[in-house]
């Protein structure tokens, strides 16, 4: 591997790779719950969920059916960074109240955003899953205050962060003593507007080549067009991810946020049920991350 080129991460040393540490595996455990996950090592995490956490019957018809099909993780907003500050916030506590029925319906662990420093005990009391979101990307303190809970954390890439800008914020956390981060790779602005976002697969690989730490991908947000989530979902794959997070609806055109970029139930569960040989790719995929870097 190119040294002079691998020189602009040198500032995010906890996250990469050495020759003693070449991946990390998350840890996600609520007892009380009867919860314990692995997140890295080989297997496949799916995170499924509506975007925002609007009603008991949404989130839990939601919950059992993305149960039933594949997912381990619950994802769902209570707190939601909108475009627009005019538009639905969330619910807030109810959200999370919410979701931990959800949670003791199913026995799926949650991941929730945490959007402000002032709600951090509040959200870490529920979510099994700290999610910092891509508008926060570079919010050091609030990044350092999640840390602190202990609690593992869904670290999504600023749209507009590079992949050492993305390191570098993964760094502040593990330096805070919390070793548990998920990288999530949510798709950059760009000068492209055909789609929300553009997916940057290249940085999965990338992550997955340099980093010991989990990388998860999200095309929801990637591409922002529930038409192009599953063949997105299938590049993130390939590519090298080791979970992925997507937005599933119960009537995604009645949906209080980002209902053009989520699945309906069906179309969720014909993605997960073809992801097979895909799958199978990642795994070709992984020996030429290990040997690039030998
Ligand atoms: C979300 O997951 O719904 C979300 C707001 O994500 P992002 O921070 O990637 O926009
Ligand atoms: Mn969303």
């Amino acid at each position: 591997m190119k040294q002079k080129w691998l020189e602009q991460f040198d500032e995010a040393p906890l996250t990469l790779k050495s020759a003693n540490h070449t991946e990390t595996l998350v840890r996600v455990d609520n007892p009380e719950c009867g919860i314990r996950l692995e997140i890295g090592g080989g297997e496949f995490a799916i995170m499924a969920g509506p975007c925002s956490v609007e009603n008991e019957e949404q989130i839990v018809t939601t919950a059992e059916y993305v149960r039933a099909n594949g997912a381990q993780i619950l994802r769902g907003g209570a707190f939601k960074p909108r475009s627009s500050p005019y538009a639905f916030q969330g619910l807030g506590e109810a959200g999370l109240k919410l979701l931990a029925e959800a949670r003791r319906r199913t026995g799926l662990a949650i991941v929730t955003e945490l959007l402000d420093e002032a709600d951090v005990d509040l959200v870490a009391d529920y979510a099994d899953i700290l999610q910092i979101g891509s508008r926060n990307s570079d919010n050091t303190s609030l990044h350092v205050a999640a840390a602190l809970t202990g609690k593992p954390i869904l670290l999504k890439r600023g749209m507009a962060a590079t992949v050492a800008d993305f390191l570098r914020a993964a760094n502040v956390i593990l330096d805070h003593g919390n070793p548990n981060v998920l990288l999530c790779e949510r798709g950059i602005r760009t000068f492209e507007t055909a789609t929300r976002n553009t997916f940057d697969a290249a940085a999965i690989s990338l992550l997955k080549m340099i980093s010991h730490l989990p990388v998860i991908a999200d095309p929801s947000h990637g591409c922002g067009r529930s038409e192009l989530v599953p063949a997105l979902a299938r590049v993130g794959v390939a590519a090298g991810a080791d979970g992925m997070i997507i937005e599933v609806h119960p009537t995604p055109q009645r949906a209080y946020s980002d209902g053009d970029q989520s699945l309906t139930f069906s179309e969720y569960s014909r993605m997960i049920a073809e992801l097979e040989p895909w799958l199978a790719t990642r795994k070709l995929n992984a020996s030429l991350f290990s040997e690039a870097l030998a």
